[in-house]
């Protein structure tokens, strides 16, 4: 029989990723699309699907309309990635995160145990949680310690799954995700912004990259591969939370080295703290300069995680190693700048 799922945030990164996979697999996909003056289905387009699911108008943050469409779209999986994905905009808008990223986890819960109690879950929980870590690497067992009001909402949502799965024995689980990332990734994230500002000054442009802190190190993998992660968990025979990461951190610079050299670019950097910048060696054009706006008020310094129950149960590992990623989306830019 034809399975079908929902997906919450379908428009977005990993929900057009999700979507693409599923429908290979023969799925009936449906996606939730909050209502916005001009609808973004351009990472659903970019995949070529965008015709291949049924969308529906869902609002994490409006319970009325979640009631109506979880009771009226009966599904065999749900996977829920919808969320204020934005670290850096949630101390800006705190009480908002909390509602969509937190909140929102619930009310989809109680929906389903109302209507549709046998539907699986997928709960997309993150690194974030780990923040000031306890333990390196990070895995499933590892306390949390968030830094930031999209970090404190994430945890809520984490064990609120649990306690559902928990309380009245649904399918459902969390994937703890590290930050994977694509040519689809939001232009805000750190690595799209670099490979972005990079592809544009390699097209001729005059702007300089600005960022924030330089120092932090990131478990970055490739969102196709995590996907396949989440479908996998709800898979299993039993509901559980995973960790799914690459097992490897990369500082920022090195990541911006990466990008460069995919683009013919030799970078050297020089100075430190706020004056700290990246030339081009053969022009010795100035390339990237620190911004103390982009600095966050509370930081996480380091992630990597530990993906080896997911390795055992699931038998899920990242394919695609952070130096292969950072190629990727740098020629991706690159070509996309041509048009
Ligand atoms: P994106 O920002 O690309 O996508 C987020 C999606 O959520 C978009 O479709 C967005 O809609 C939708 N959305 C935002 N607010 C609401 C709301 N109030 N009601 C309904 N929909 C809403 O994120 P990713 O695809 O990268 O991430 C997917 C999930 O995984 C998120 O929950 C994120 O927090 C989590 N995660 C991501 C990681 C990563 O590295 N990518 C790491 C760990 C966890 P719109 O298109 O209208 O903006
Ligand atoms: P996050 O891990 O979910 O917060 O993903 P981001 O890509 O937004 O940020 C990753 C790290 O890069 C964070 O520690 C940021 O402080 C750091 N960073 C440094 N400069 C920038 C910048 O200009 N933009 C963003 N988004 N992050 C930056």
């Amino acid at each position: 029989m034809t399975k079908s799922a929902f997906i919450t945030g379908i428009t977005g990164q990993d929900g057009a990723y999700l979507a693409k996979l599923l429908l290979q697999k023969g799925y009936r996909v449906h996606g939730g699309v909050r209502r916005i003056s001009h609808p973004e289905t351009t990472r659903l387009a970019a995949l070529g699907i965008a015709d291949q699911v049924t969308l529906h108008s869902f609002d994490l943050n409006e319970i009325n309309n979640i009631v109506r469409v979880i009771r009226d779209t009966p599904v065999d999986e749900f996977y829920n990635l919808a969320a204020q994905s934005f670290v850096g905009a949630s101390w800006e808008q705190p009480i908002y995160t909390g509602d969509a990223n937190g909140m929102g986890v619930v009310r989809i819960l109680d929906c389903l145990r109302t209507y549709h109690p046998n539907t699986r879950f997928y709960q997309a929980s993150t690194s974030e949680m780990f923040g000031l870590v306890q333990e390196v690497p990070q895995r499933e067992t590892t306390p949390f310690y968030p830094r930031s009001p999209y970090g404190v909402a994430k945890a809520y949502g984490h064990y609120i799954t649990m306690n559902y799965r928990e309380s009245f024995g649904m399918h459902a689980s969390s994937g703890v995700l590290f930050n994977h990332e694509s040519p689809l990734r939001g232009k805000e994230f750190v690595t799209r912004k670099i490979t972005l500002g990079l592809a544009k000054i390699a097209r001729g442009s005059n702007e300089v990259l600005k960022l924030g802190n330089l120092d932090v190190q990131r478990d970055w993998g490739y969102a196709g591969d995590y996907v396949r992660g989440m479908w996998l968990m709800l898979q299993q025979d039993q509901p559980d939370d995973y960790v799914l990461a690459t097992g490897v951190t990369t500082p920022i610079r090195e990541f911006v080295r990466y990008a460069a050299e995919a683009l013919d670019m030799e970078l050297e950097f020089m100075g430190r703290g706020l004056n700290e910048m990246a030339v081009e060696r053969k022009t010795g054009r100035r390339i990237l300069e620190v911004d103390p706006d982009f600095f966050r008020p509370a930081e996480v310094d380091l992630l990597i995680g530990d993906a080896s129950k997911a390795k055992s149960s699931l038998g899920w590992h990242a394919k695609m190693p952070v130096k292969t990623l950072a190629a990727m989306m740098a020629q991706a830019d690159f070509d996309a700048l041509r048009a």
